[in-house]
């Protein structure tokens, strides 16, 4: 999902113009377009006002001089026929008065700004001429005559009011010529005003178009592009930015797309590794072998291997040294694995101590011998804290095609040949179908284990020892019985190494002692023979730094003198890490309990090895005691092993005697004591009790007092 994104660029930032600039710009000129507009209307409107209230006022002027001139020629016509009925000094007086009246108030028209501006005073000269022509001819139109030689002037009259009628009635044009005038111009402002409404409409219209070109289209992208992201396709274009704004917006995207990328990669990083070790975890383990598998198809040849190791022992580091150093050696491990292994093939952490290892390419004999490098990374130890710690594994090995053809399969068959490899002890154990049914059964029984434990689902049957020299009865071996509800008795070569797998083993072995030790001080008041009582330990005990203490523990809780009880271990348990078992068994020692060495012939060790070792008994393996008499190589060892440990100051018993024979040979050989099923088969507590009561190893069994020495002093019957 690698993803190229153009880095912000502020140079081409800077080149692109803001849209707030450009709004401001914008803005800016239209409202210089608007106040220009309203200035120019204003200064028309004012215009108009002006020029048209001074018209108005000229010719309300006019208009009032016209009359006054025509009330001055009326009163003048009044008079002149006034004499003319009858005439006197007065009336002809009030004649030549009126007649100047008229004559003034024709001048004083005249003057007027109307009649200037119209040259309505050259228009209307005949008036003044007129009137001036009757002023002159006054005298002969008043001169004293006989009665019906006395005429009124009625022609010149007529003349004069002609002209003046013509002047009321241009004043009455005007007038009308105003109105149009002013009607004009409202239209004409009407007409701006559309103009602007108009204007204003194409430019919302084109801001709208603009809006939406830079503002609206880019951000309903870039919200596609979201949307489209948050379902995952990440291939949406964004747009082109043209603006500054766009383009924060697209770098800001672009931006939180990477983050969100690489928080994606960083989540996807943590599902599909382990956090402890950086390694690929389970599901990224199941998705390579699948590749791997789907690779091989195609080739059509080649194969493959898983290797699952387990490591033995851990779960007691964890347990007693506490998770951060069980923690730290899982990661050097896992570096140690990543290291042998290489790049080309994968390692993987499935959770707890389990590893595993994809080899791709290899047959049977190349995983084998990885196998085996890898075991080999274990026996340097891991330093932690400033501890030395060591630990075991097994390995299991699946192959594909040979074993499986899916990687469910491959990784169940390589877990099933894991716990092979771990009960059989040998360290790595390629997958046998014969195992795998056997192995499953076993895994499921570790959750019923489980529950068992806690329900006292469990029991203790205890098999007699007899002293060899006595011929009596010393002591018991307690050995673990499980009844299964479902499938019924299982054996404890079965049920162990799951509780060991598991890490139930060191509840389960505390839980026998607390049981043994009970059994023992029960018997102990039923005046019964009272012998040593020996619980098996297993190896993942002895890395258990709290075991001696809870020994010491238990022994105090029932009152049991600690030599009575005997703790056996086998070689092989001291392999894992023999310093932290030394330890343990060191600390054991010093509580006074005796130790066993169980099982003695199958492992590695040596005697002069034991010599270091804080161990009192010694336990042949019924293998050579069971068929010592018809064996002589069997009964060779077993002699040498008597003499040997003798030798060392080591007591020996001999388990696995089945007949008379082999109890009267291990006589013979000095053996010190017996166990076996001639003797008696082990027994649930309440048979035993009825065997110590009724057995003639126990017959004239005295009891040793409690402070005795562990050797009862008894006489020999033998
Ligand atoms: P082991 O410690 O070697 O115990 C002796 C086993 O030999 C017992 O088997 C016993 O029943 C069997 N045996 C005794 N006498 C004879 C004989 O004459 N002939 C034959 N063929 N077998 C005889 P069992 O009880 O099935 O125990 C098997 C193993 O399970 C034990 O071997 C021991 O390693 C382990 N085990 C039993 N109980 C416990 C326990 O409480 N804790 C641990 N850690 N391991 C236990
Ligand atoms: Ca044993
Ligand atoms: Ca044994």
């Amino acid at each position: 999902m690698k993803r190229t994104e153009t880095p912000i660029n502020p140079l081409r930032l800077c080149r692109l113009a803001s849209l707030r600039n450009r709004y401001l710009a914008a803005m800016l000129v239209l409202t210089a377009l608007f106040t220009t507009s309203a200035v120019l209307l204003q200064h028309y409107v004012t215009g108009v006002r002006s020029e048209r209230t001074a018209s108005i006022e000229m010719r309300q002027q006019a208009g009032q001089h016209s009359r006054l001139l025509r009330e001055a020629l009326l009163e003048a016509e009044r008079a002149l026929n006034g004499y003319l009925r009858s005439p006197s000094a007065q009336q002809r007086q009030a004649v030549f008065a009126a007649v100047d009246t008229a004559r003034e108030r024709q001048q004083q028209l005249f003057a007027l700004p109307w009649m200037q501006h119209g040259e309505y005073h050259t228009e209307f000269a005949s008036l003044a001429q007129d009137l001036r022509a009757l002023h002159g001819s006054l005298d002969q139109w008043l001169m004293p005559r006989a009665a019906g030689s006395r005429e009124f002037p009625h022609e010149l009259f007529a003349r004069l009011w002609q002209p003046l009628h013509v002047l009321e009635q241009r004043l009455d044009d005007s007038a009308t010529i105003e109105v149009g005038y002013l009607l004009n111009a409202s239209n004409n402002i009407i007409g701006s005003i559309w103009l602007l409404a108009l204007g204003a409409l194409l430019l919302m219209l084109l801001g709208f178009f603009l809006f939406q070109r830079y503002v609206l289209g880019p951000i309903s992208v870039v919200a596609h592009a979201l949307r489209d992201e948050a379902h995952g396709k990440h291939e949406l274009l964004l747009p082109l930015p043209a603006t500054a704004e766009t383009q924060h917006l697209v770098d800001a995207f672009k931006e939180m797309r990477r983050q969100v990328a690489e928080r994606q990669q960083a989540l996807e990083h943590q599902a599909l590794h382990d956090a402890l070790t950086g390694l690929p975890n389970r599901v990224l383990l199941q998705d390579r072998v699948q590749h791997a598998i789907h690779h091989l198809r195609r080739l059509g040849h080649g194969g493959l291997a898983l290797l699952i190791m387990d490591l033995d022992g851990f779960k007691e580091i964890n347990d007693t040294l506490g998770h951060p150093i069980g923690d730290g050696l899982l990661q050097q491990l896992g570096e140690r694995l990543r290291q042998e292994v290489g790049d080309s093939d994968t390692v993987a952490r499935l959770g707890g101590d389990e590893f595993a290892v994809l080899l791709e390419q290899v047959d049977e004999k190349e995983a084998r011998h990885m196998a085996g490098r890898i075991l080999h990374l274990l026996d340097q130890p891991f330093e932690v804290a400033g501890q030395s710690l060591y630990v075991a594994g097994s390995i299991g090995l699946a192959l594909y095609p040979q074993h499986a053809h899916t990687p469910q399969e491959l990784s169940r068959r390589a877990d099933v040949a894991m716990y092979v490899a771990k009960r059989e002890k040998n360290g790595i154990a390629l997958y046998d179908p014969a195992q795998d049914h056997y192995t499953l059964q076993r895994l499921a029984q570790a959750s019923d284990l489980r529950s068992a434990i806690s329900n006292e689902n469990l029991l203790l049957h205890f098999q007699p020892q007899i002293d060899l020299h006595t011929g009596k009865y010393s002591g018991v071996e307690a050995l673990l019985r499980w009844h299964h509800p479902q499938l019924g008795y299982i054996s404890p070569d079965d049920f162990i190494p799951v509780a060991e797998q598991t890490g139930l083993i060191r509840h389960l072995t505390y839980w026998v002692l607390d049981h043994s030790l009970a059994q023992i001080a029960a018997w102990q008041h039923q005046a019964l023979p009272r012998g040593s009582i020996a619980v098996n330990l297993s190896a993942y005990n002895l890395q258990d730094a709290g075991l001696a203490l809870e020994v010491a523990r238990l022994l105090k809780k029932w009152g049991v003198q600690p030599w009575r009880l005997v703790l056996e271990i086998t070689e092989s348990s001291m392999m894992a890490n023999p310093a932290r078992a030394l330890a343990t068994l060191e600390k054991l020692n010093d509580i006074g309990v005796q130790i066993a060495i169980d099982d003695f012939g199958t492992g590695f060790s040596s005697l002069s090895y034991l010599k270091q070792l804080p161990v009192d008994k010694l336990k042949i393996d019924k293998s050579f005691v069971m068929h010592m008499n018809e064996d002589d190589n069997d009964a060779m060892i077993v002699r040498s092993t008597i003499d040997l440990a003798h030798n060392l100051g080591l007591e020996v018993v001999a388990e696995g005697v089945e007949s008379a024979a082999a109890l009267e040979l291990l006589h013979i050989l000095n053996c010190d004591a017996a166990q076996g099923y001639f003797i008696s088969r082990p027994l649930p507590a309440a048979e035993l009790a009825k065997w110590l009561a009724t057995s003639d190893y126990c017959q004239g069994y005295q009891q040793a007092p409690e402070h005795d020495a562990p050797a009862p002093d008894l006489p020999t019957t033998h």
